[in-house]
């Protein structure tokens, strides 16, 4: 298992900002995307902070990624909106159609967004994050328009995407609520982290190219593919399916359906239900049950002496306050991020420095 380094996390930022503007980015984008990767990786999921640059670069190269794009309004009734993300940067279209979602929510009371077409939009959690620190709940379907990842329950080649489920319930005080996991049973970026880093994946969550389980991360990456399964049986590949309709299809996104797919691509499609929680009339009383609930639920015996039950968002806060200062990354994932720099580098000519630079230490 090859070993973990540390980065500087704040130069991290800094590092990707730099590597989105030499690759033509304008400066907003490339805030956003920077941000957005080194947030995912703050709030423990390194499956979709900096490790996703290299298939960005690729996809950038193969023309699948088109950088500085806007959203367009596909239709507009007000409170229910289909816009189009151009295949542009996720980070920077999914921020866009939020600030939409949440200025019609806010206006209206509810907003329903179709976003479809947009490149992979990485940490879902950070755009339910973007409606409640407007105090806004959000309800977010997303599937993934890539190589089939996921079989279905039943069966054992791979038929669906990793298509997550978001939910961020605001509070007054104190981080929101906040759901938001893969339906597969863990992101396949999880299983890339441990294939860079030469580890096993978790029993229990692959099947090999014969649908036997299996620990080995490579079958998601080497000839002959496997897949992985879904989250909780067929509870999770249910929820992952309606994804495709829910989260693209209904309103004029692709599904994972071969015939929609583009080599190298990967795209997502996103529903997003904005609302305006004060609305109902009801604050106080949510707060205050909210309070007595997450008390309830706390005070349960706990599995294990000395580790707490956590409220759905509260594992992120504690990685967030543990990699203020420092990120950990596998040296695998760095060697990779060193190649993605030297290809825009070579291509855009330009001399921005590589991520072996940002090492603080070897862990
Ligand atoms: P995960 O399995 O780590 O689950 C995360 C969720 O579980 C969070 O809501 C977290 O607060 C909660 N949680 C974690 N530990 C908990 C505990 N002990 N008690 C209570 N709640 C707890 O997440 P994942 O499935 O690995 O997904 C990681 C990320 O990948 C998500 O942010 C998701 O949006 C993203 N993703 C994106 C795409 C895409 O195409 N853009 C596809 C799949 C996943």
């Amino acid at each position: 298992m090859l070993p973990d380094v540390s980065l500087d996390t704040g130069a991290t930022e800094q590092w990707l900002y730099e590597l989105w503007r030499g690759a033509g980015s304008n400066a907003v984008e490339a805030r956003i995307t920077a941000e957005h990767l080194v947030g995912a990786n703050r709030a423990g999921h390194d499956s979709h902070g900096v490790s996703v640059v290299p298939a960005y670069v690729r996809s950038l190269v193969a023309g699948n990624l088109v950088l500085n794009q806007r959203i367009t309004i596909v239709s507009d009734a007000v409170s229910l909106l289909v816009v189009d993300g151009n295949r542009g940067m996720g980070q920077s279209i999914a921020a866009q159609t939020m600030s939409l979602a949440i200025a019609r929510a806010q206006a209206h009371g509810v907003a329903v967004v179709g976003l479809r077409n947009s490149h992979h939009i990485g940490r879902v959690g950070h755009w339910a994050e973007q409606a409640t620190a407007a105090g806004m709940a959000s309800i977010h379907f997303t599937n993934v328009v890539s190589r089939p990842l996921v079989a279905p329950h039943g069966g054992v080649q791979a038929r669906l995407g990793t298509n997550p489920l978001t939910v961020g319930l605001p509070r007054r005080a104190g981080a929101p609520i906040l759901l938001d996991f893969a339906t597969s049973a863990i992101a396949v970026g999880k299983v890339r982290v441990a294939y860079y880093k030469k580890a096993p994946a978790p029993p229990n969550v692959l099947l090999d190219a014969h649908g036997a389980p299996t620990t080995d991360p490579a079958v998601m990456y080497e000839q002959p593919l496997g897949a992985l399964l879904a989250a909780a049986g067929h509870k999770g590949y249910a929820l992952g399916f309606v994804c495709d309709l829910l989260g693209a299809a209904l309103f004029g996104g692709a599904t994972a359906h071969p015939d929609n797919l583009i080599s190298g691509g990967m795209y997502n499609n996103m529903i997003a239900i904005v609302f305006d929680p004060a609305r109902f009339g009801a604050l106080d009383h949510y707060e205050r049950e909210a309070d007595a609930f997450i008390d309830y639920v706390r005070s349960a015996r706990q599995a294990q002496p000395g580790q707490p039950i956590l409220m759905p968002g509260e594992a992120e806060e504690h990685y967030r306050a543990a990699r203020a200062r420092a990120l950990p990354l596998d040296a695998g994932t760095v060697a990779l991020l060193d190649e993605a720099v030297a290809t825009i580098n070579q291509i855009r000519g330009t001399n921005l420095p590589s991520a072996s630079s940002l090492r603080t230490q070897t862990r």
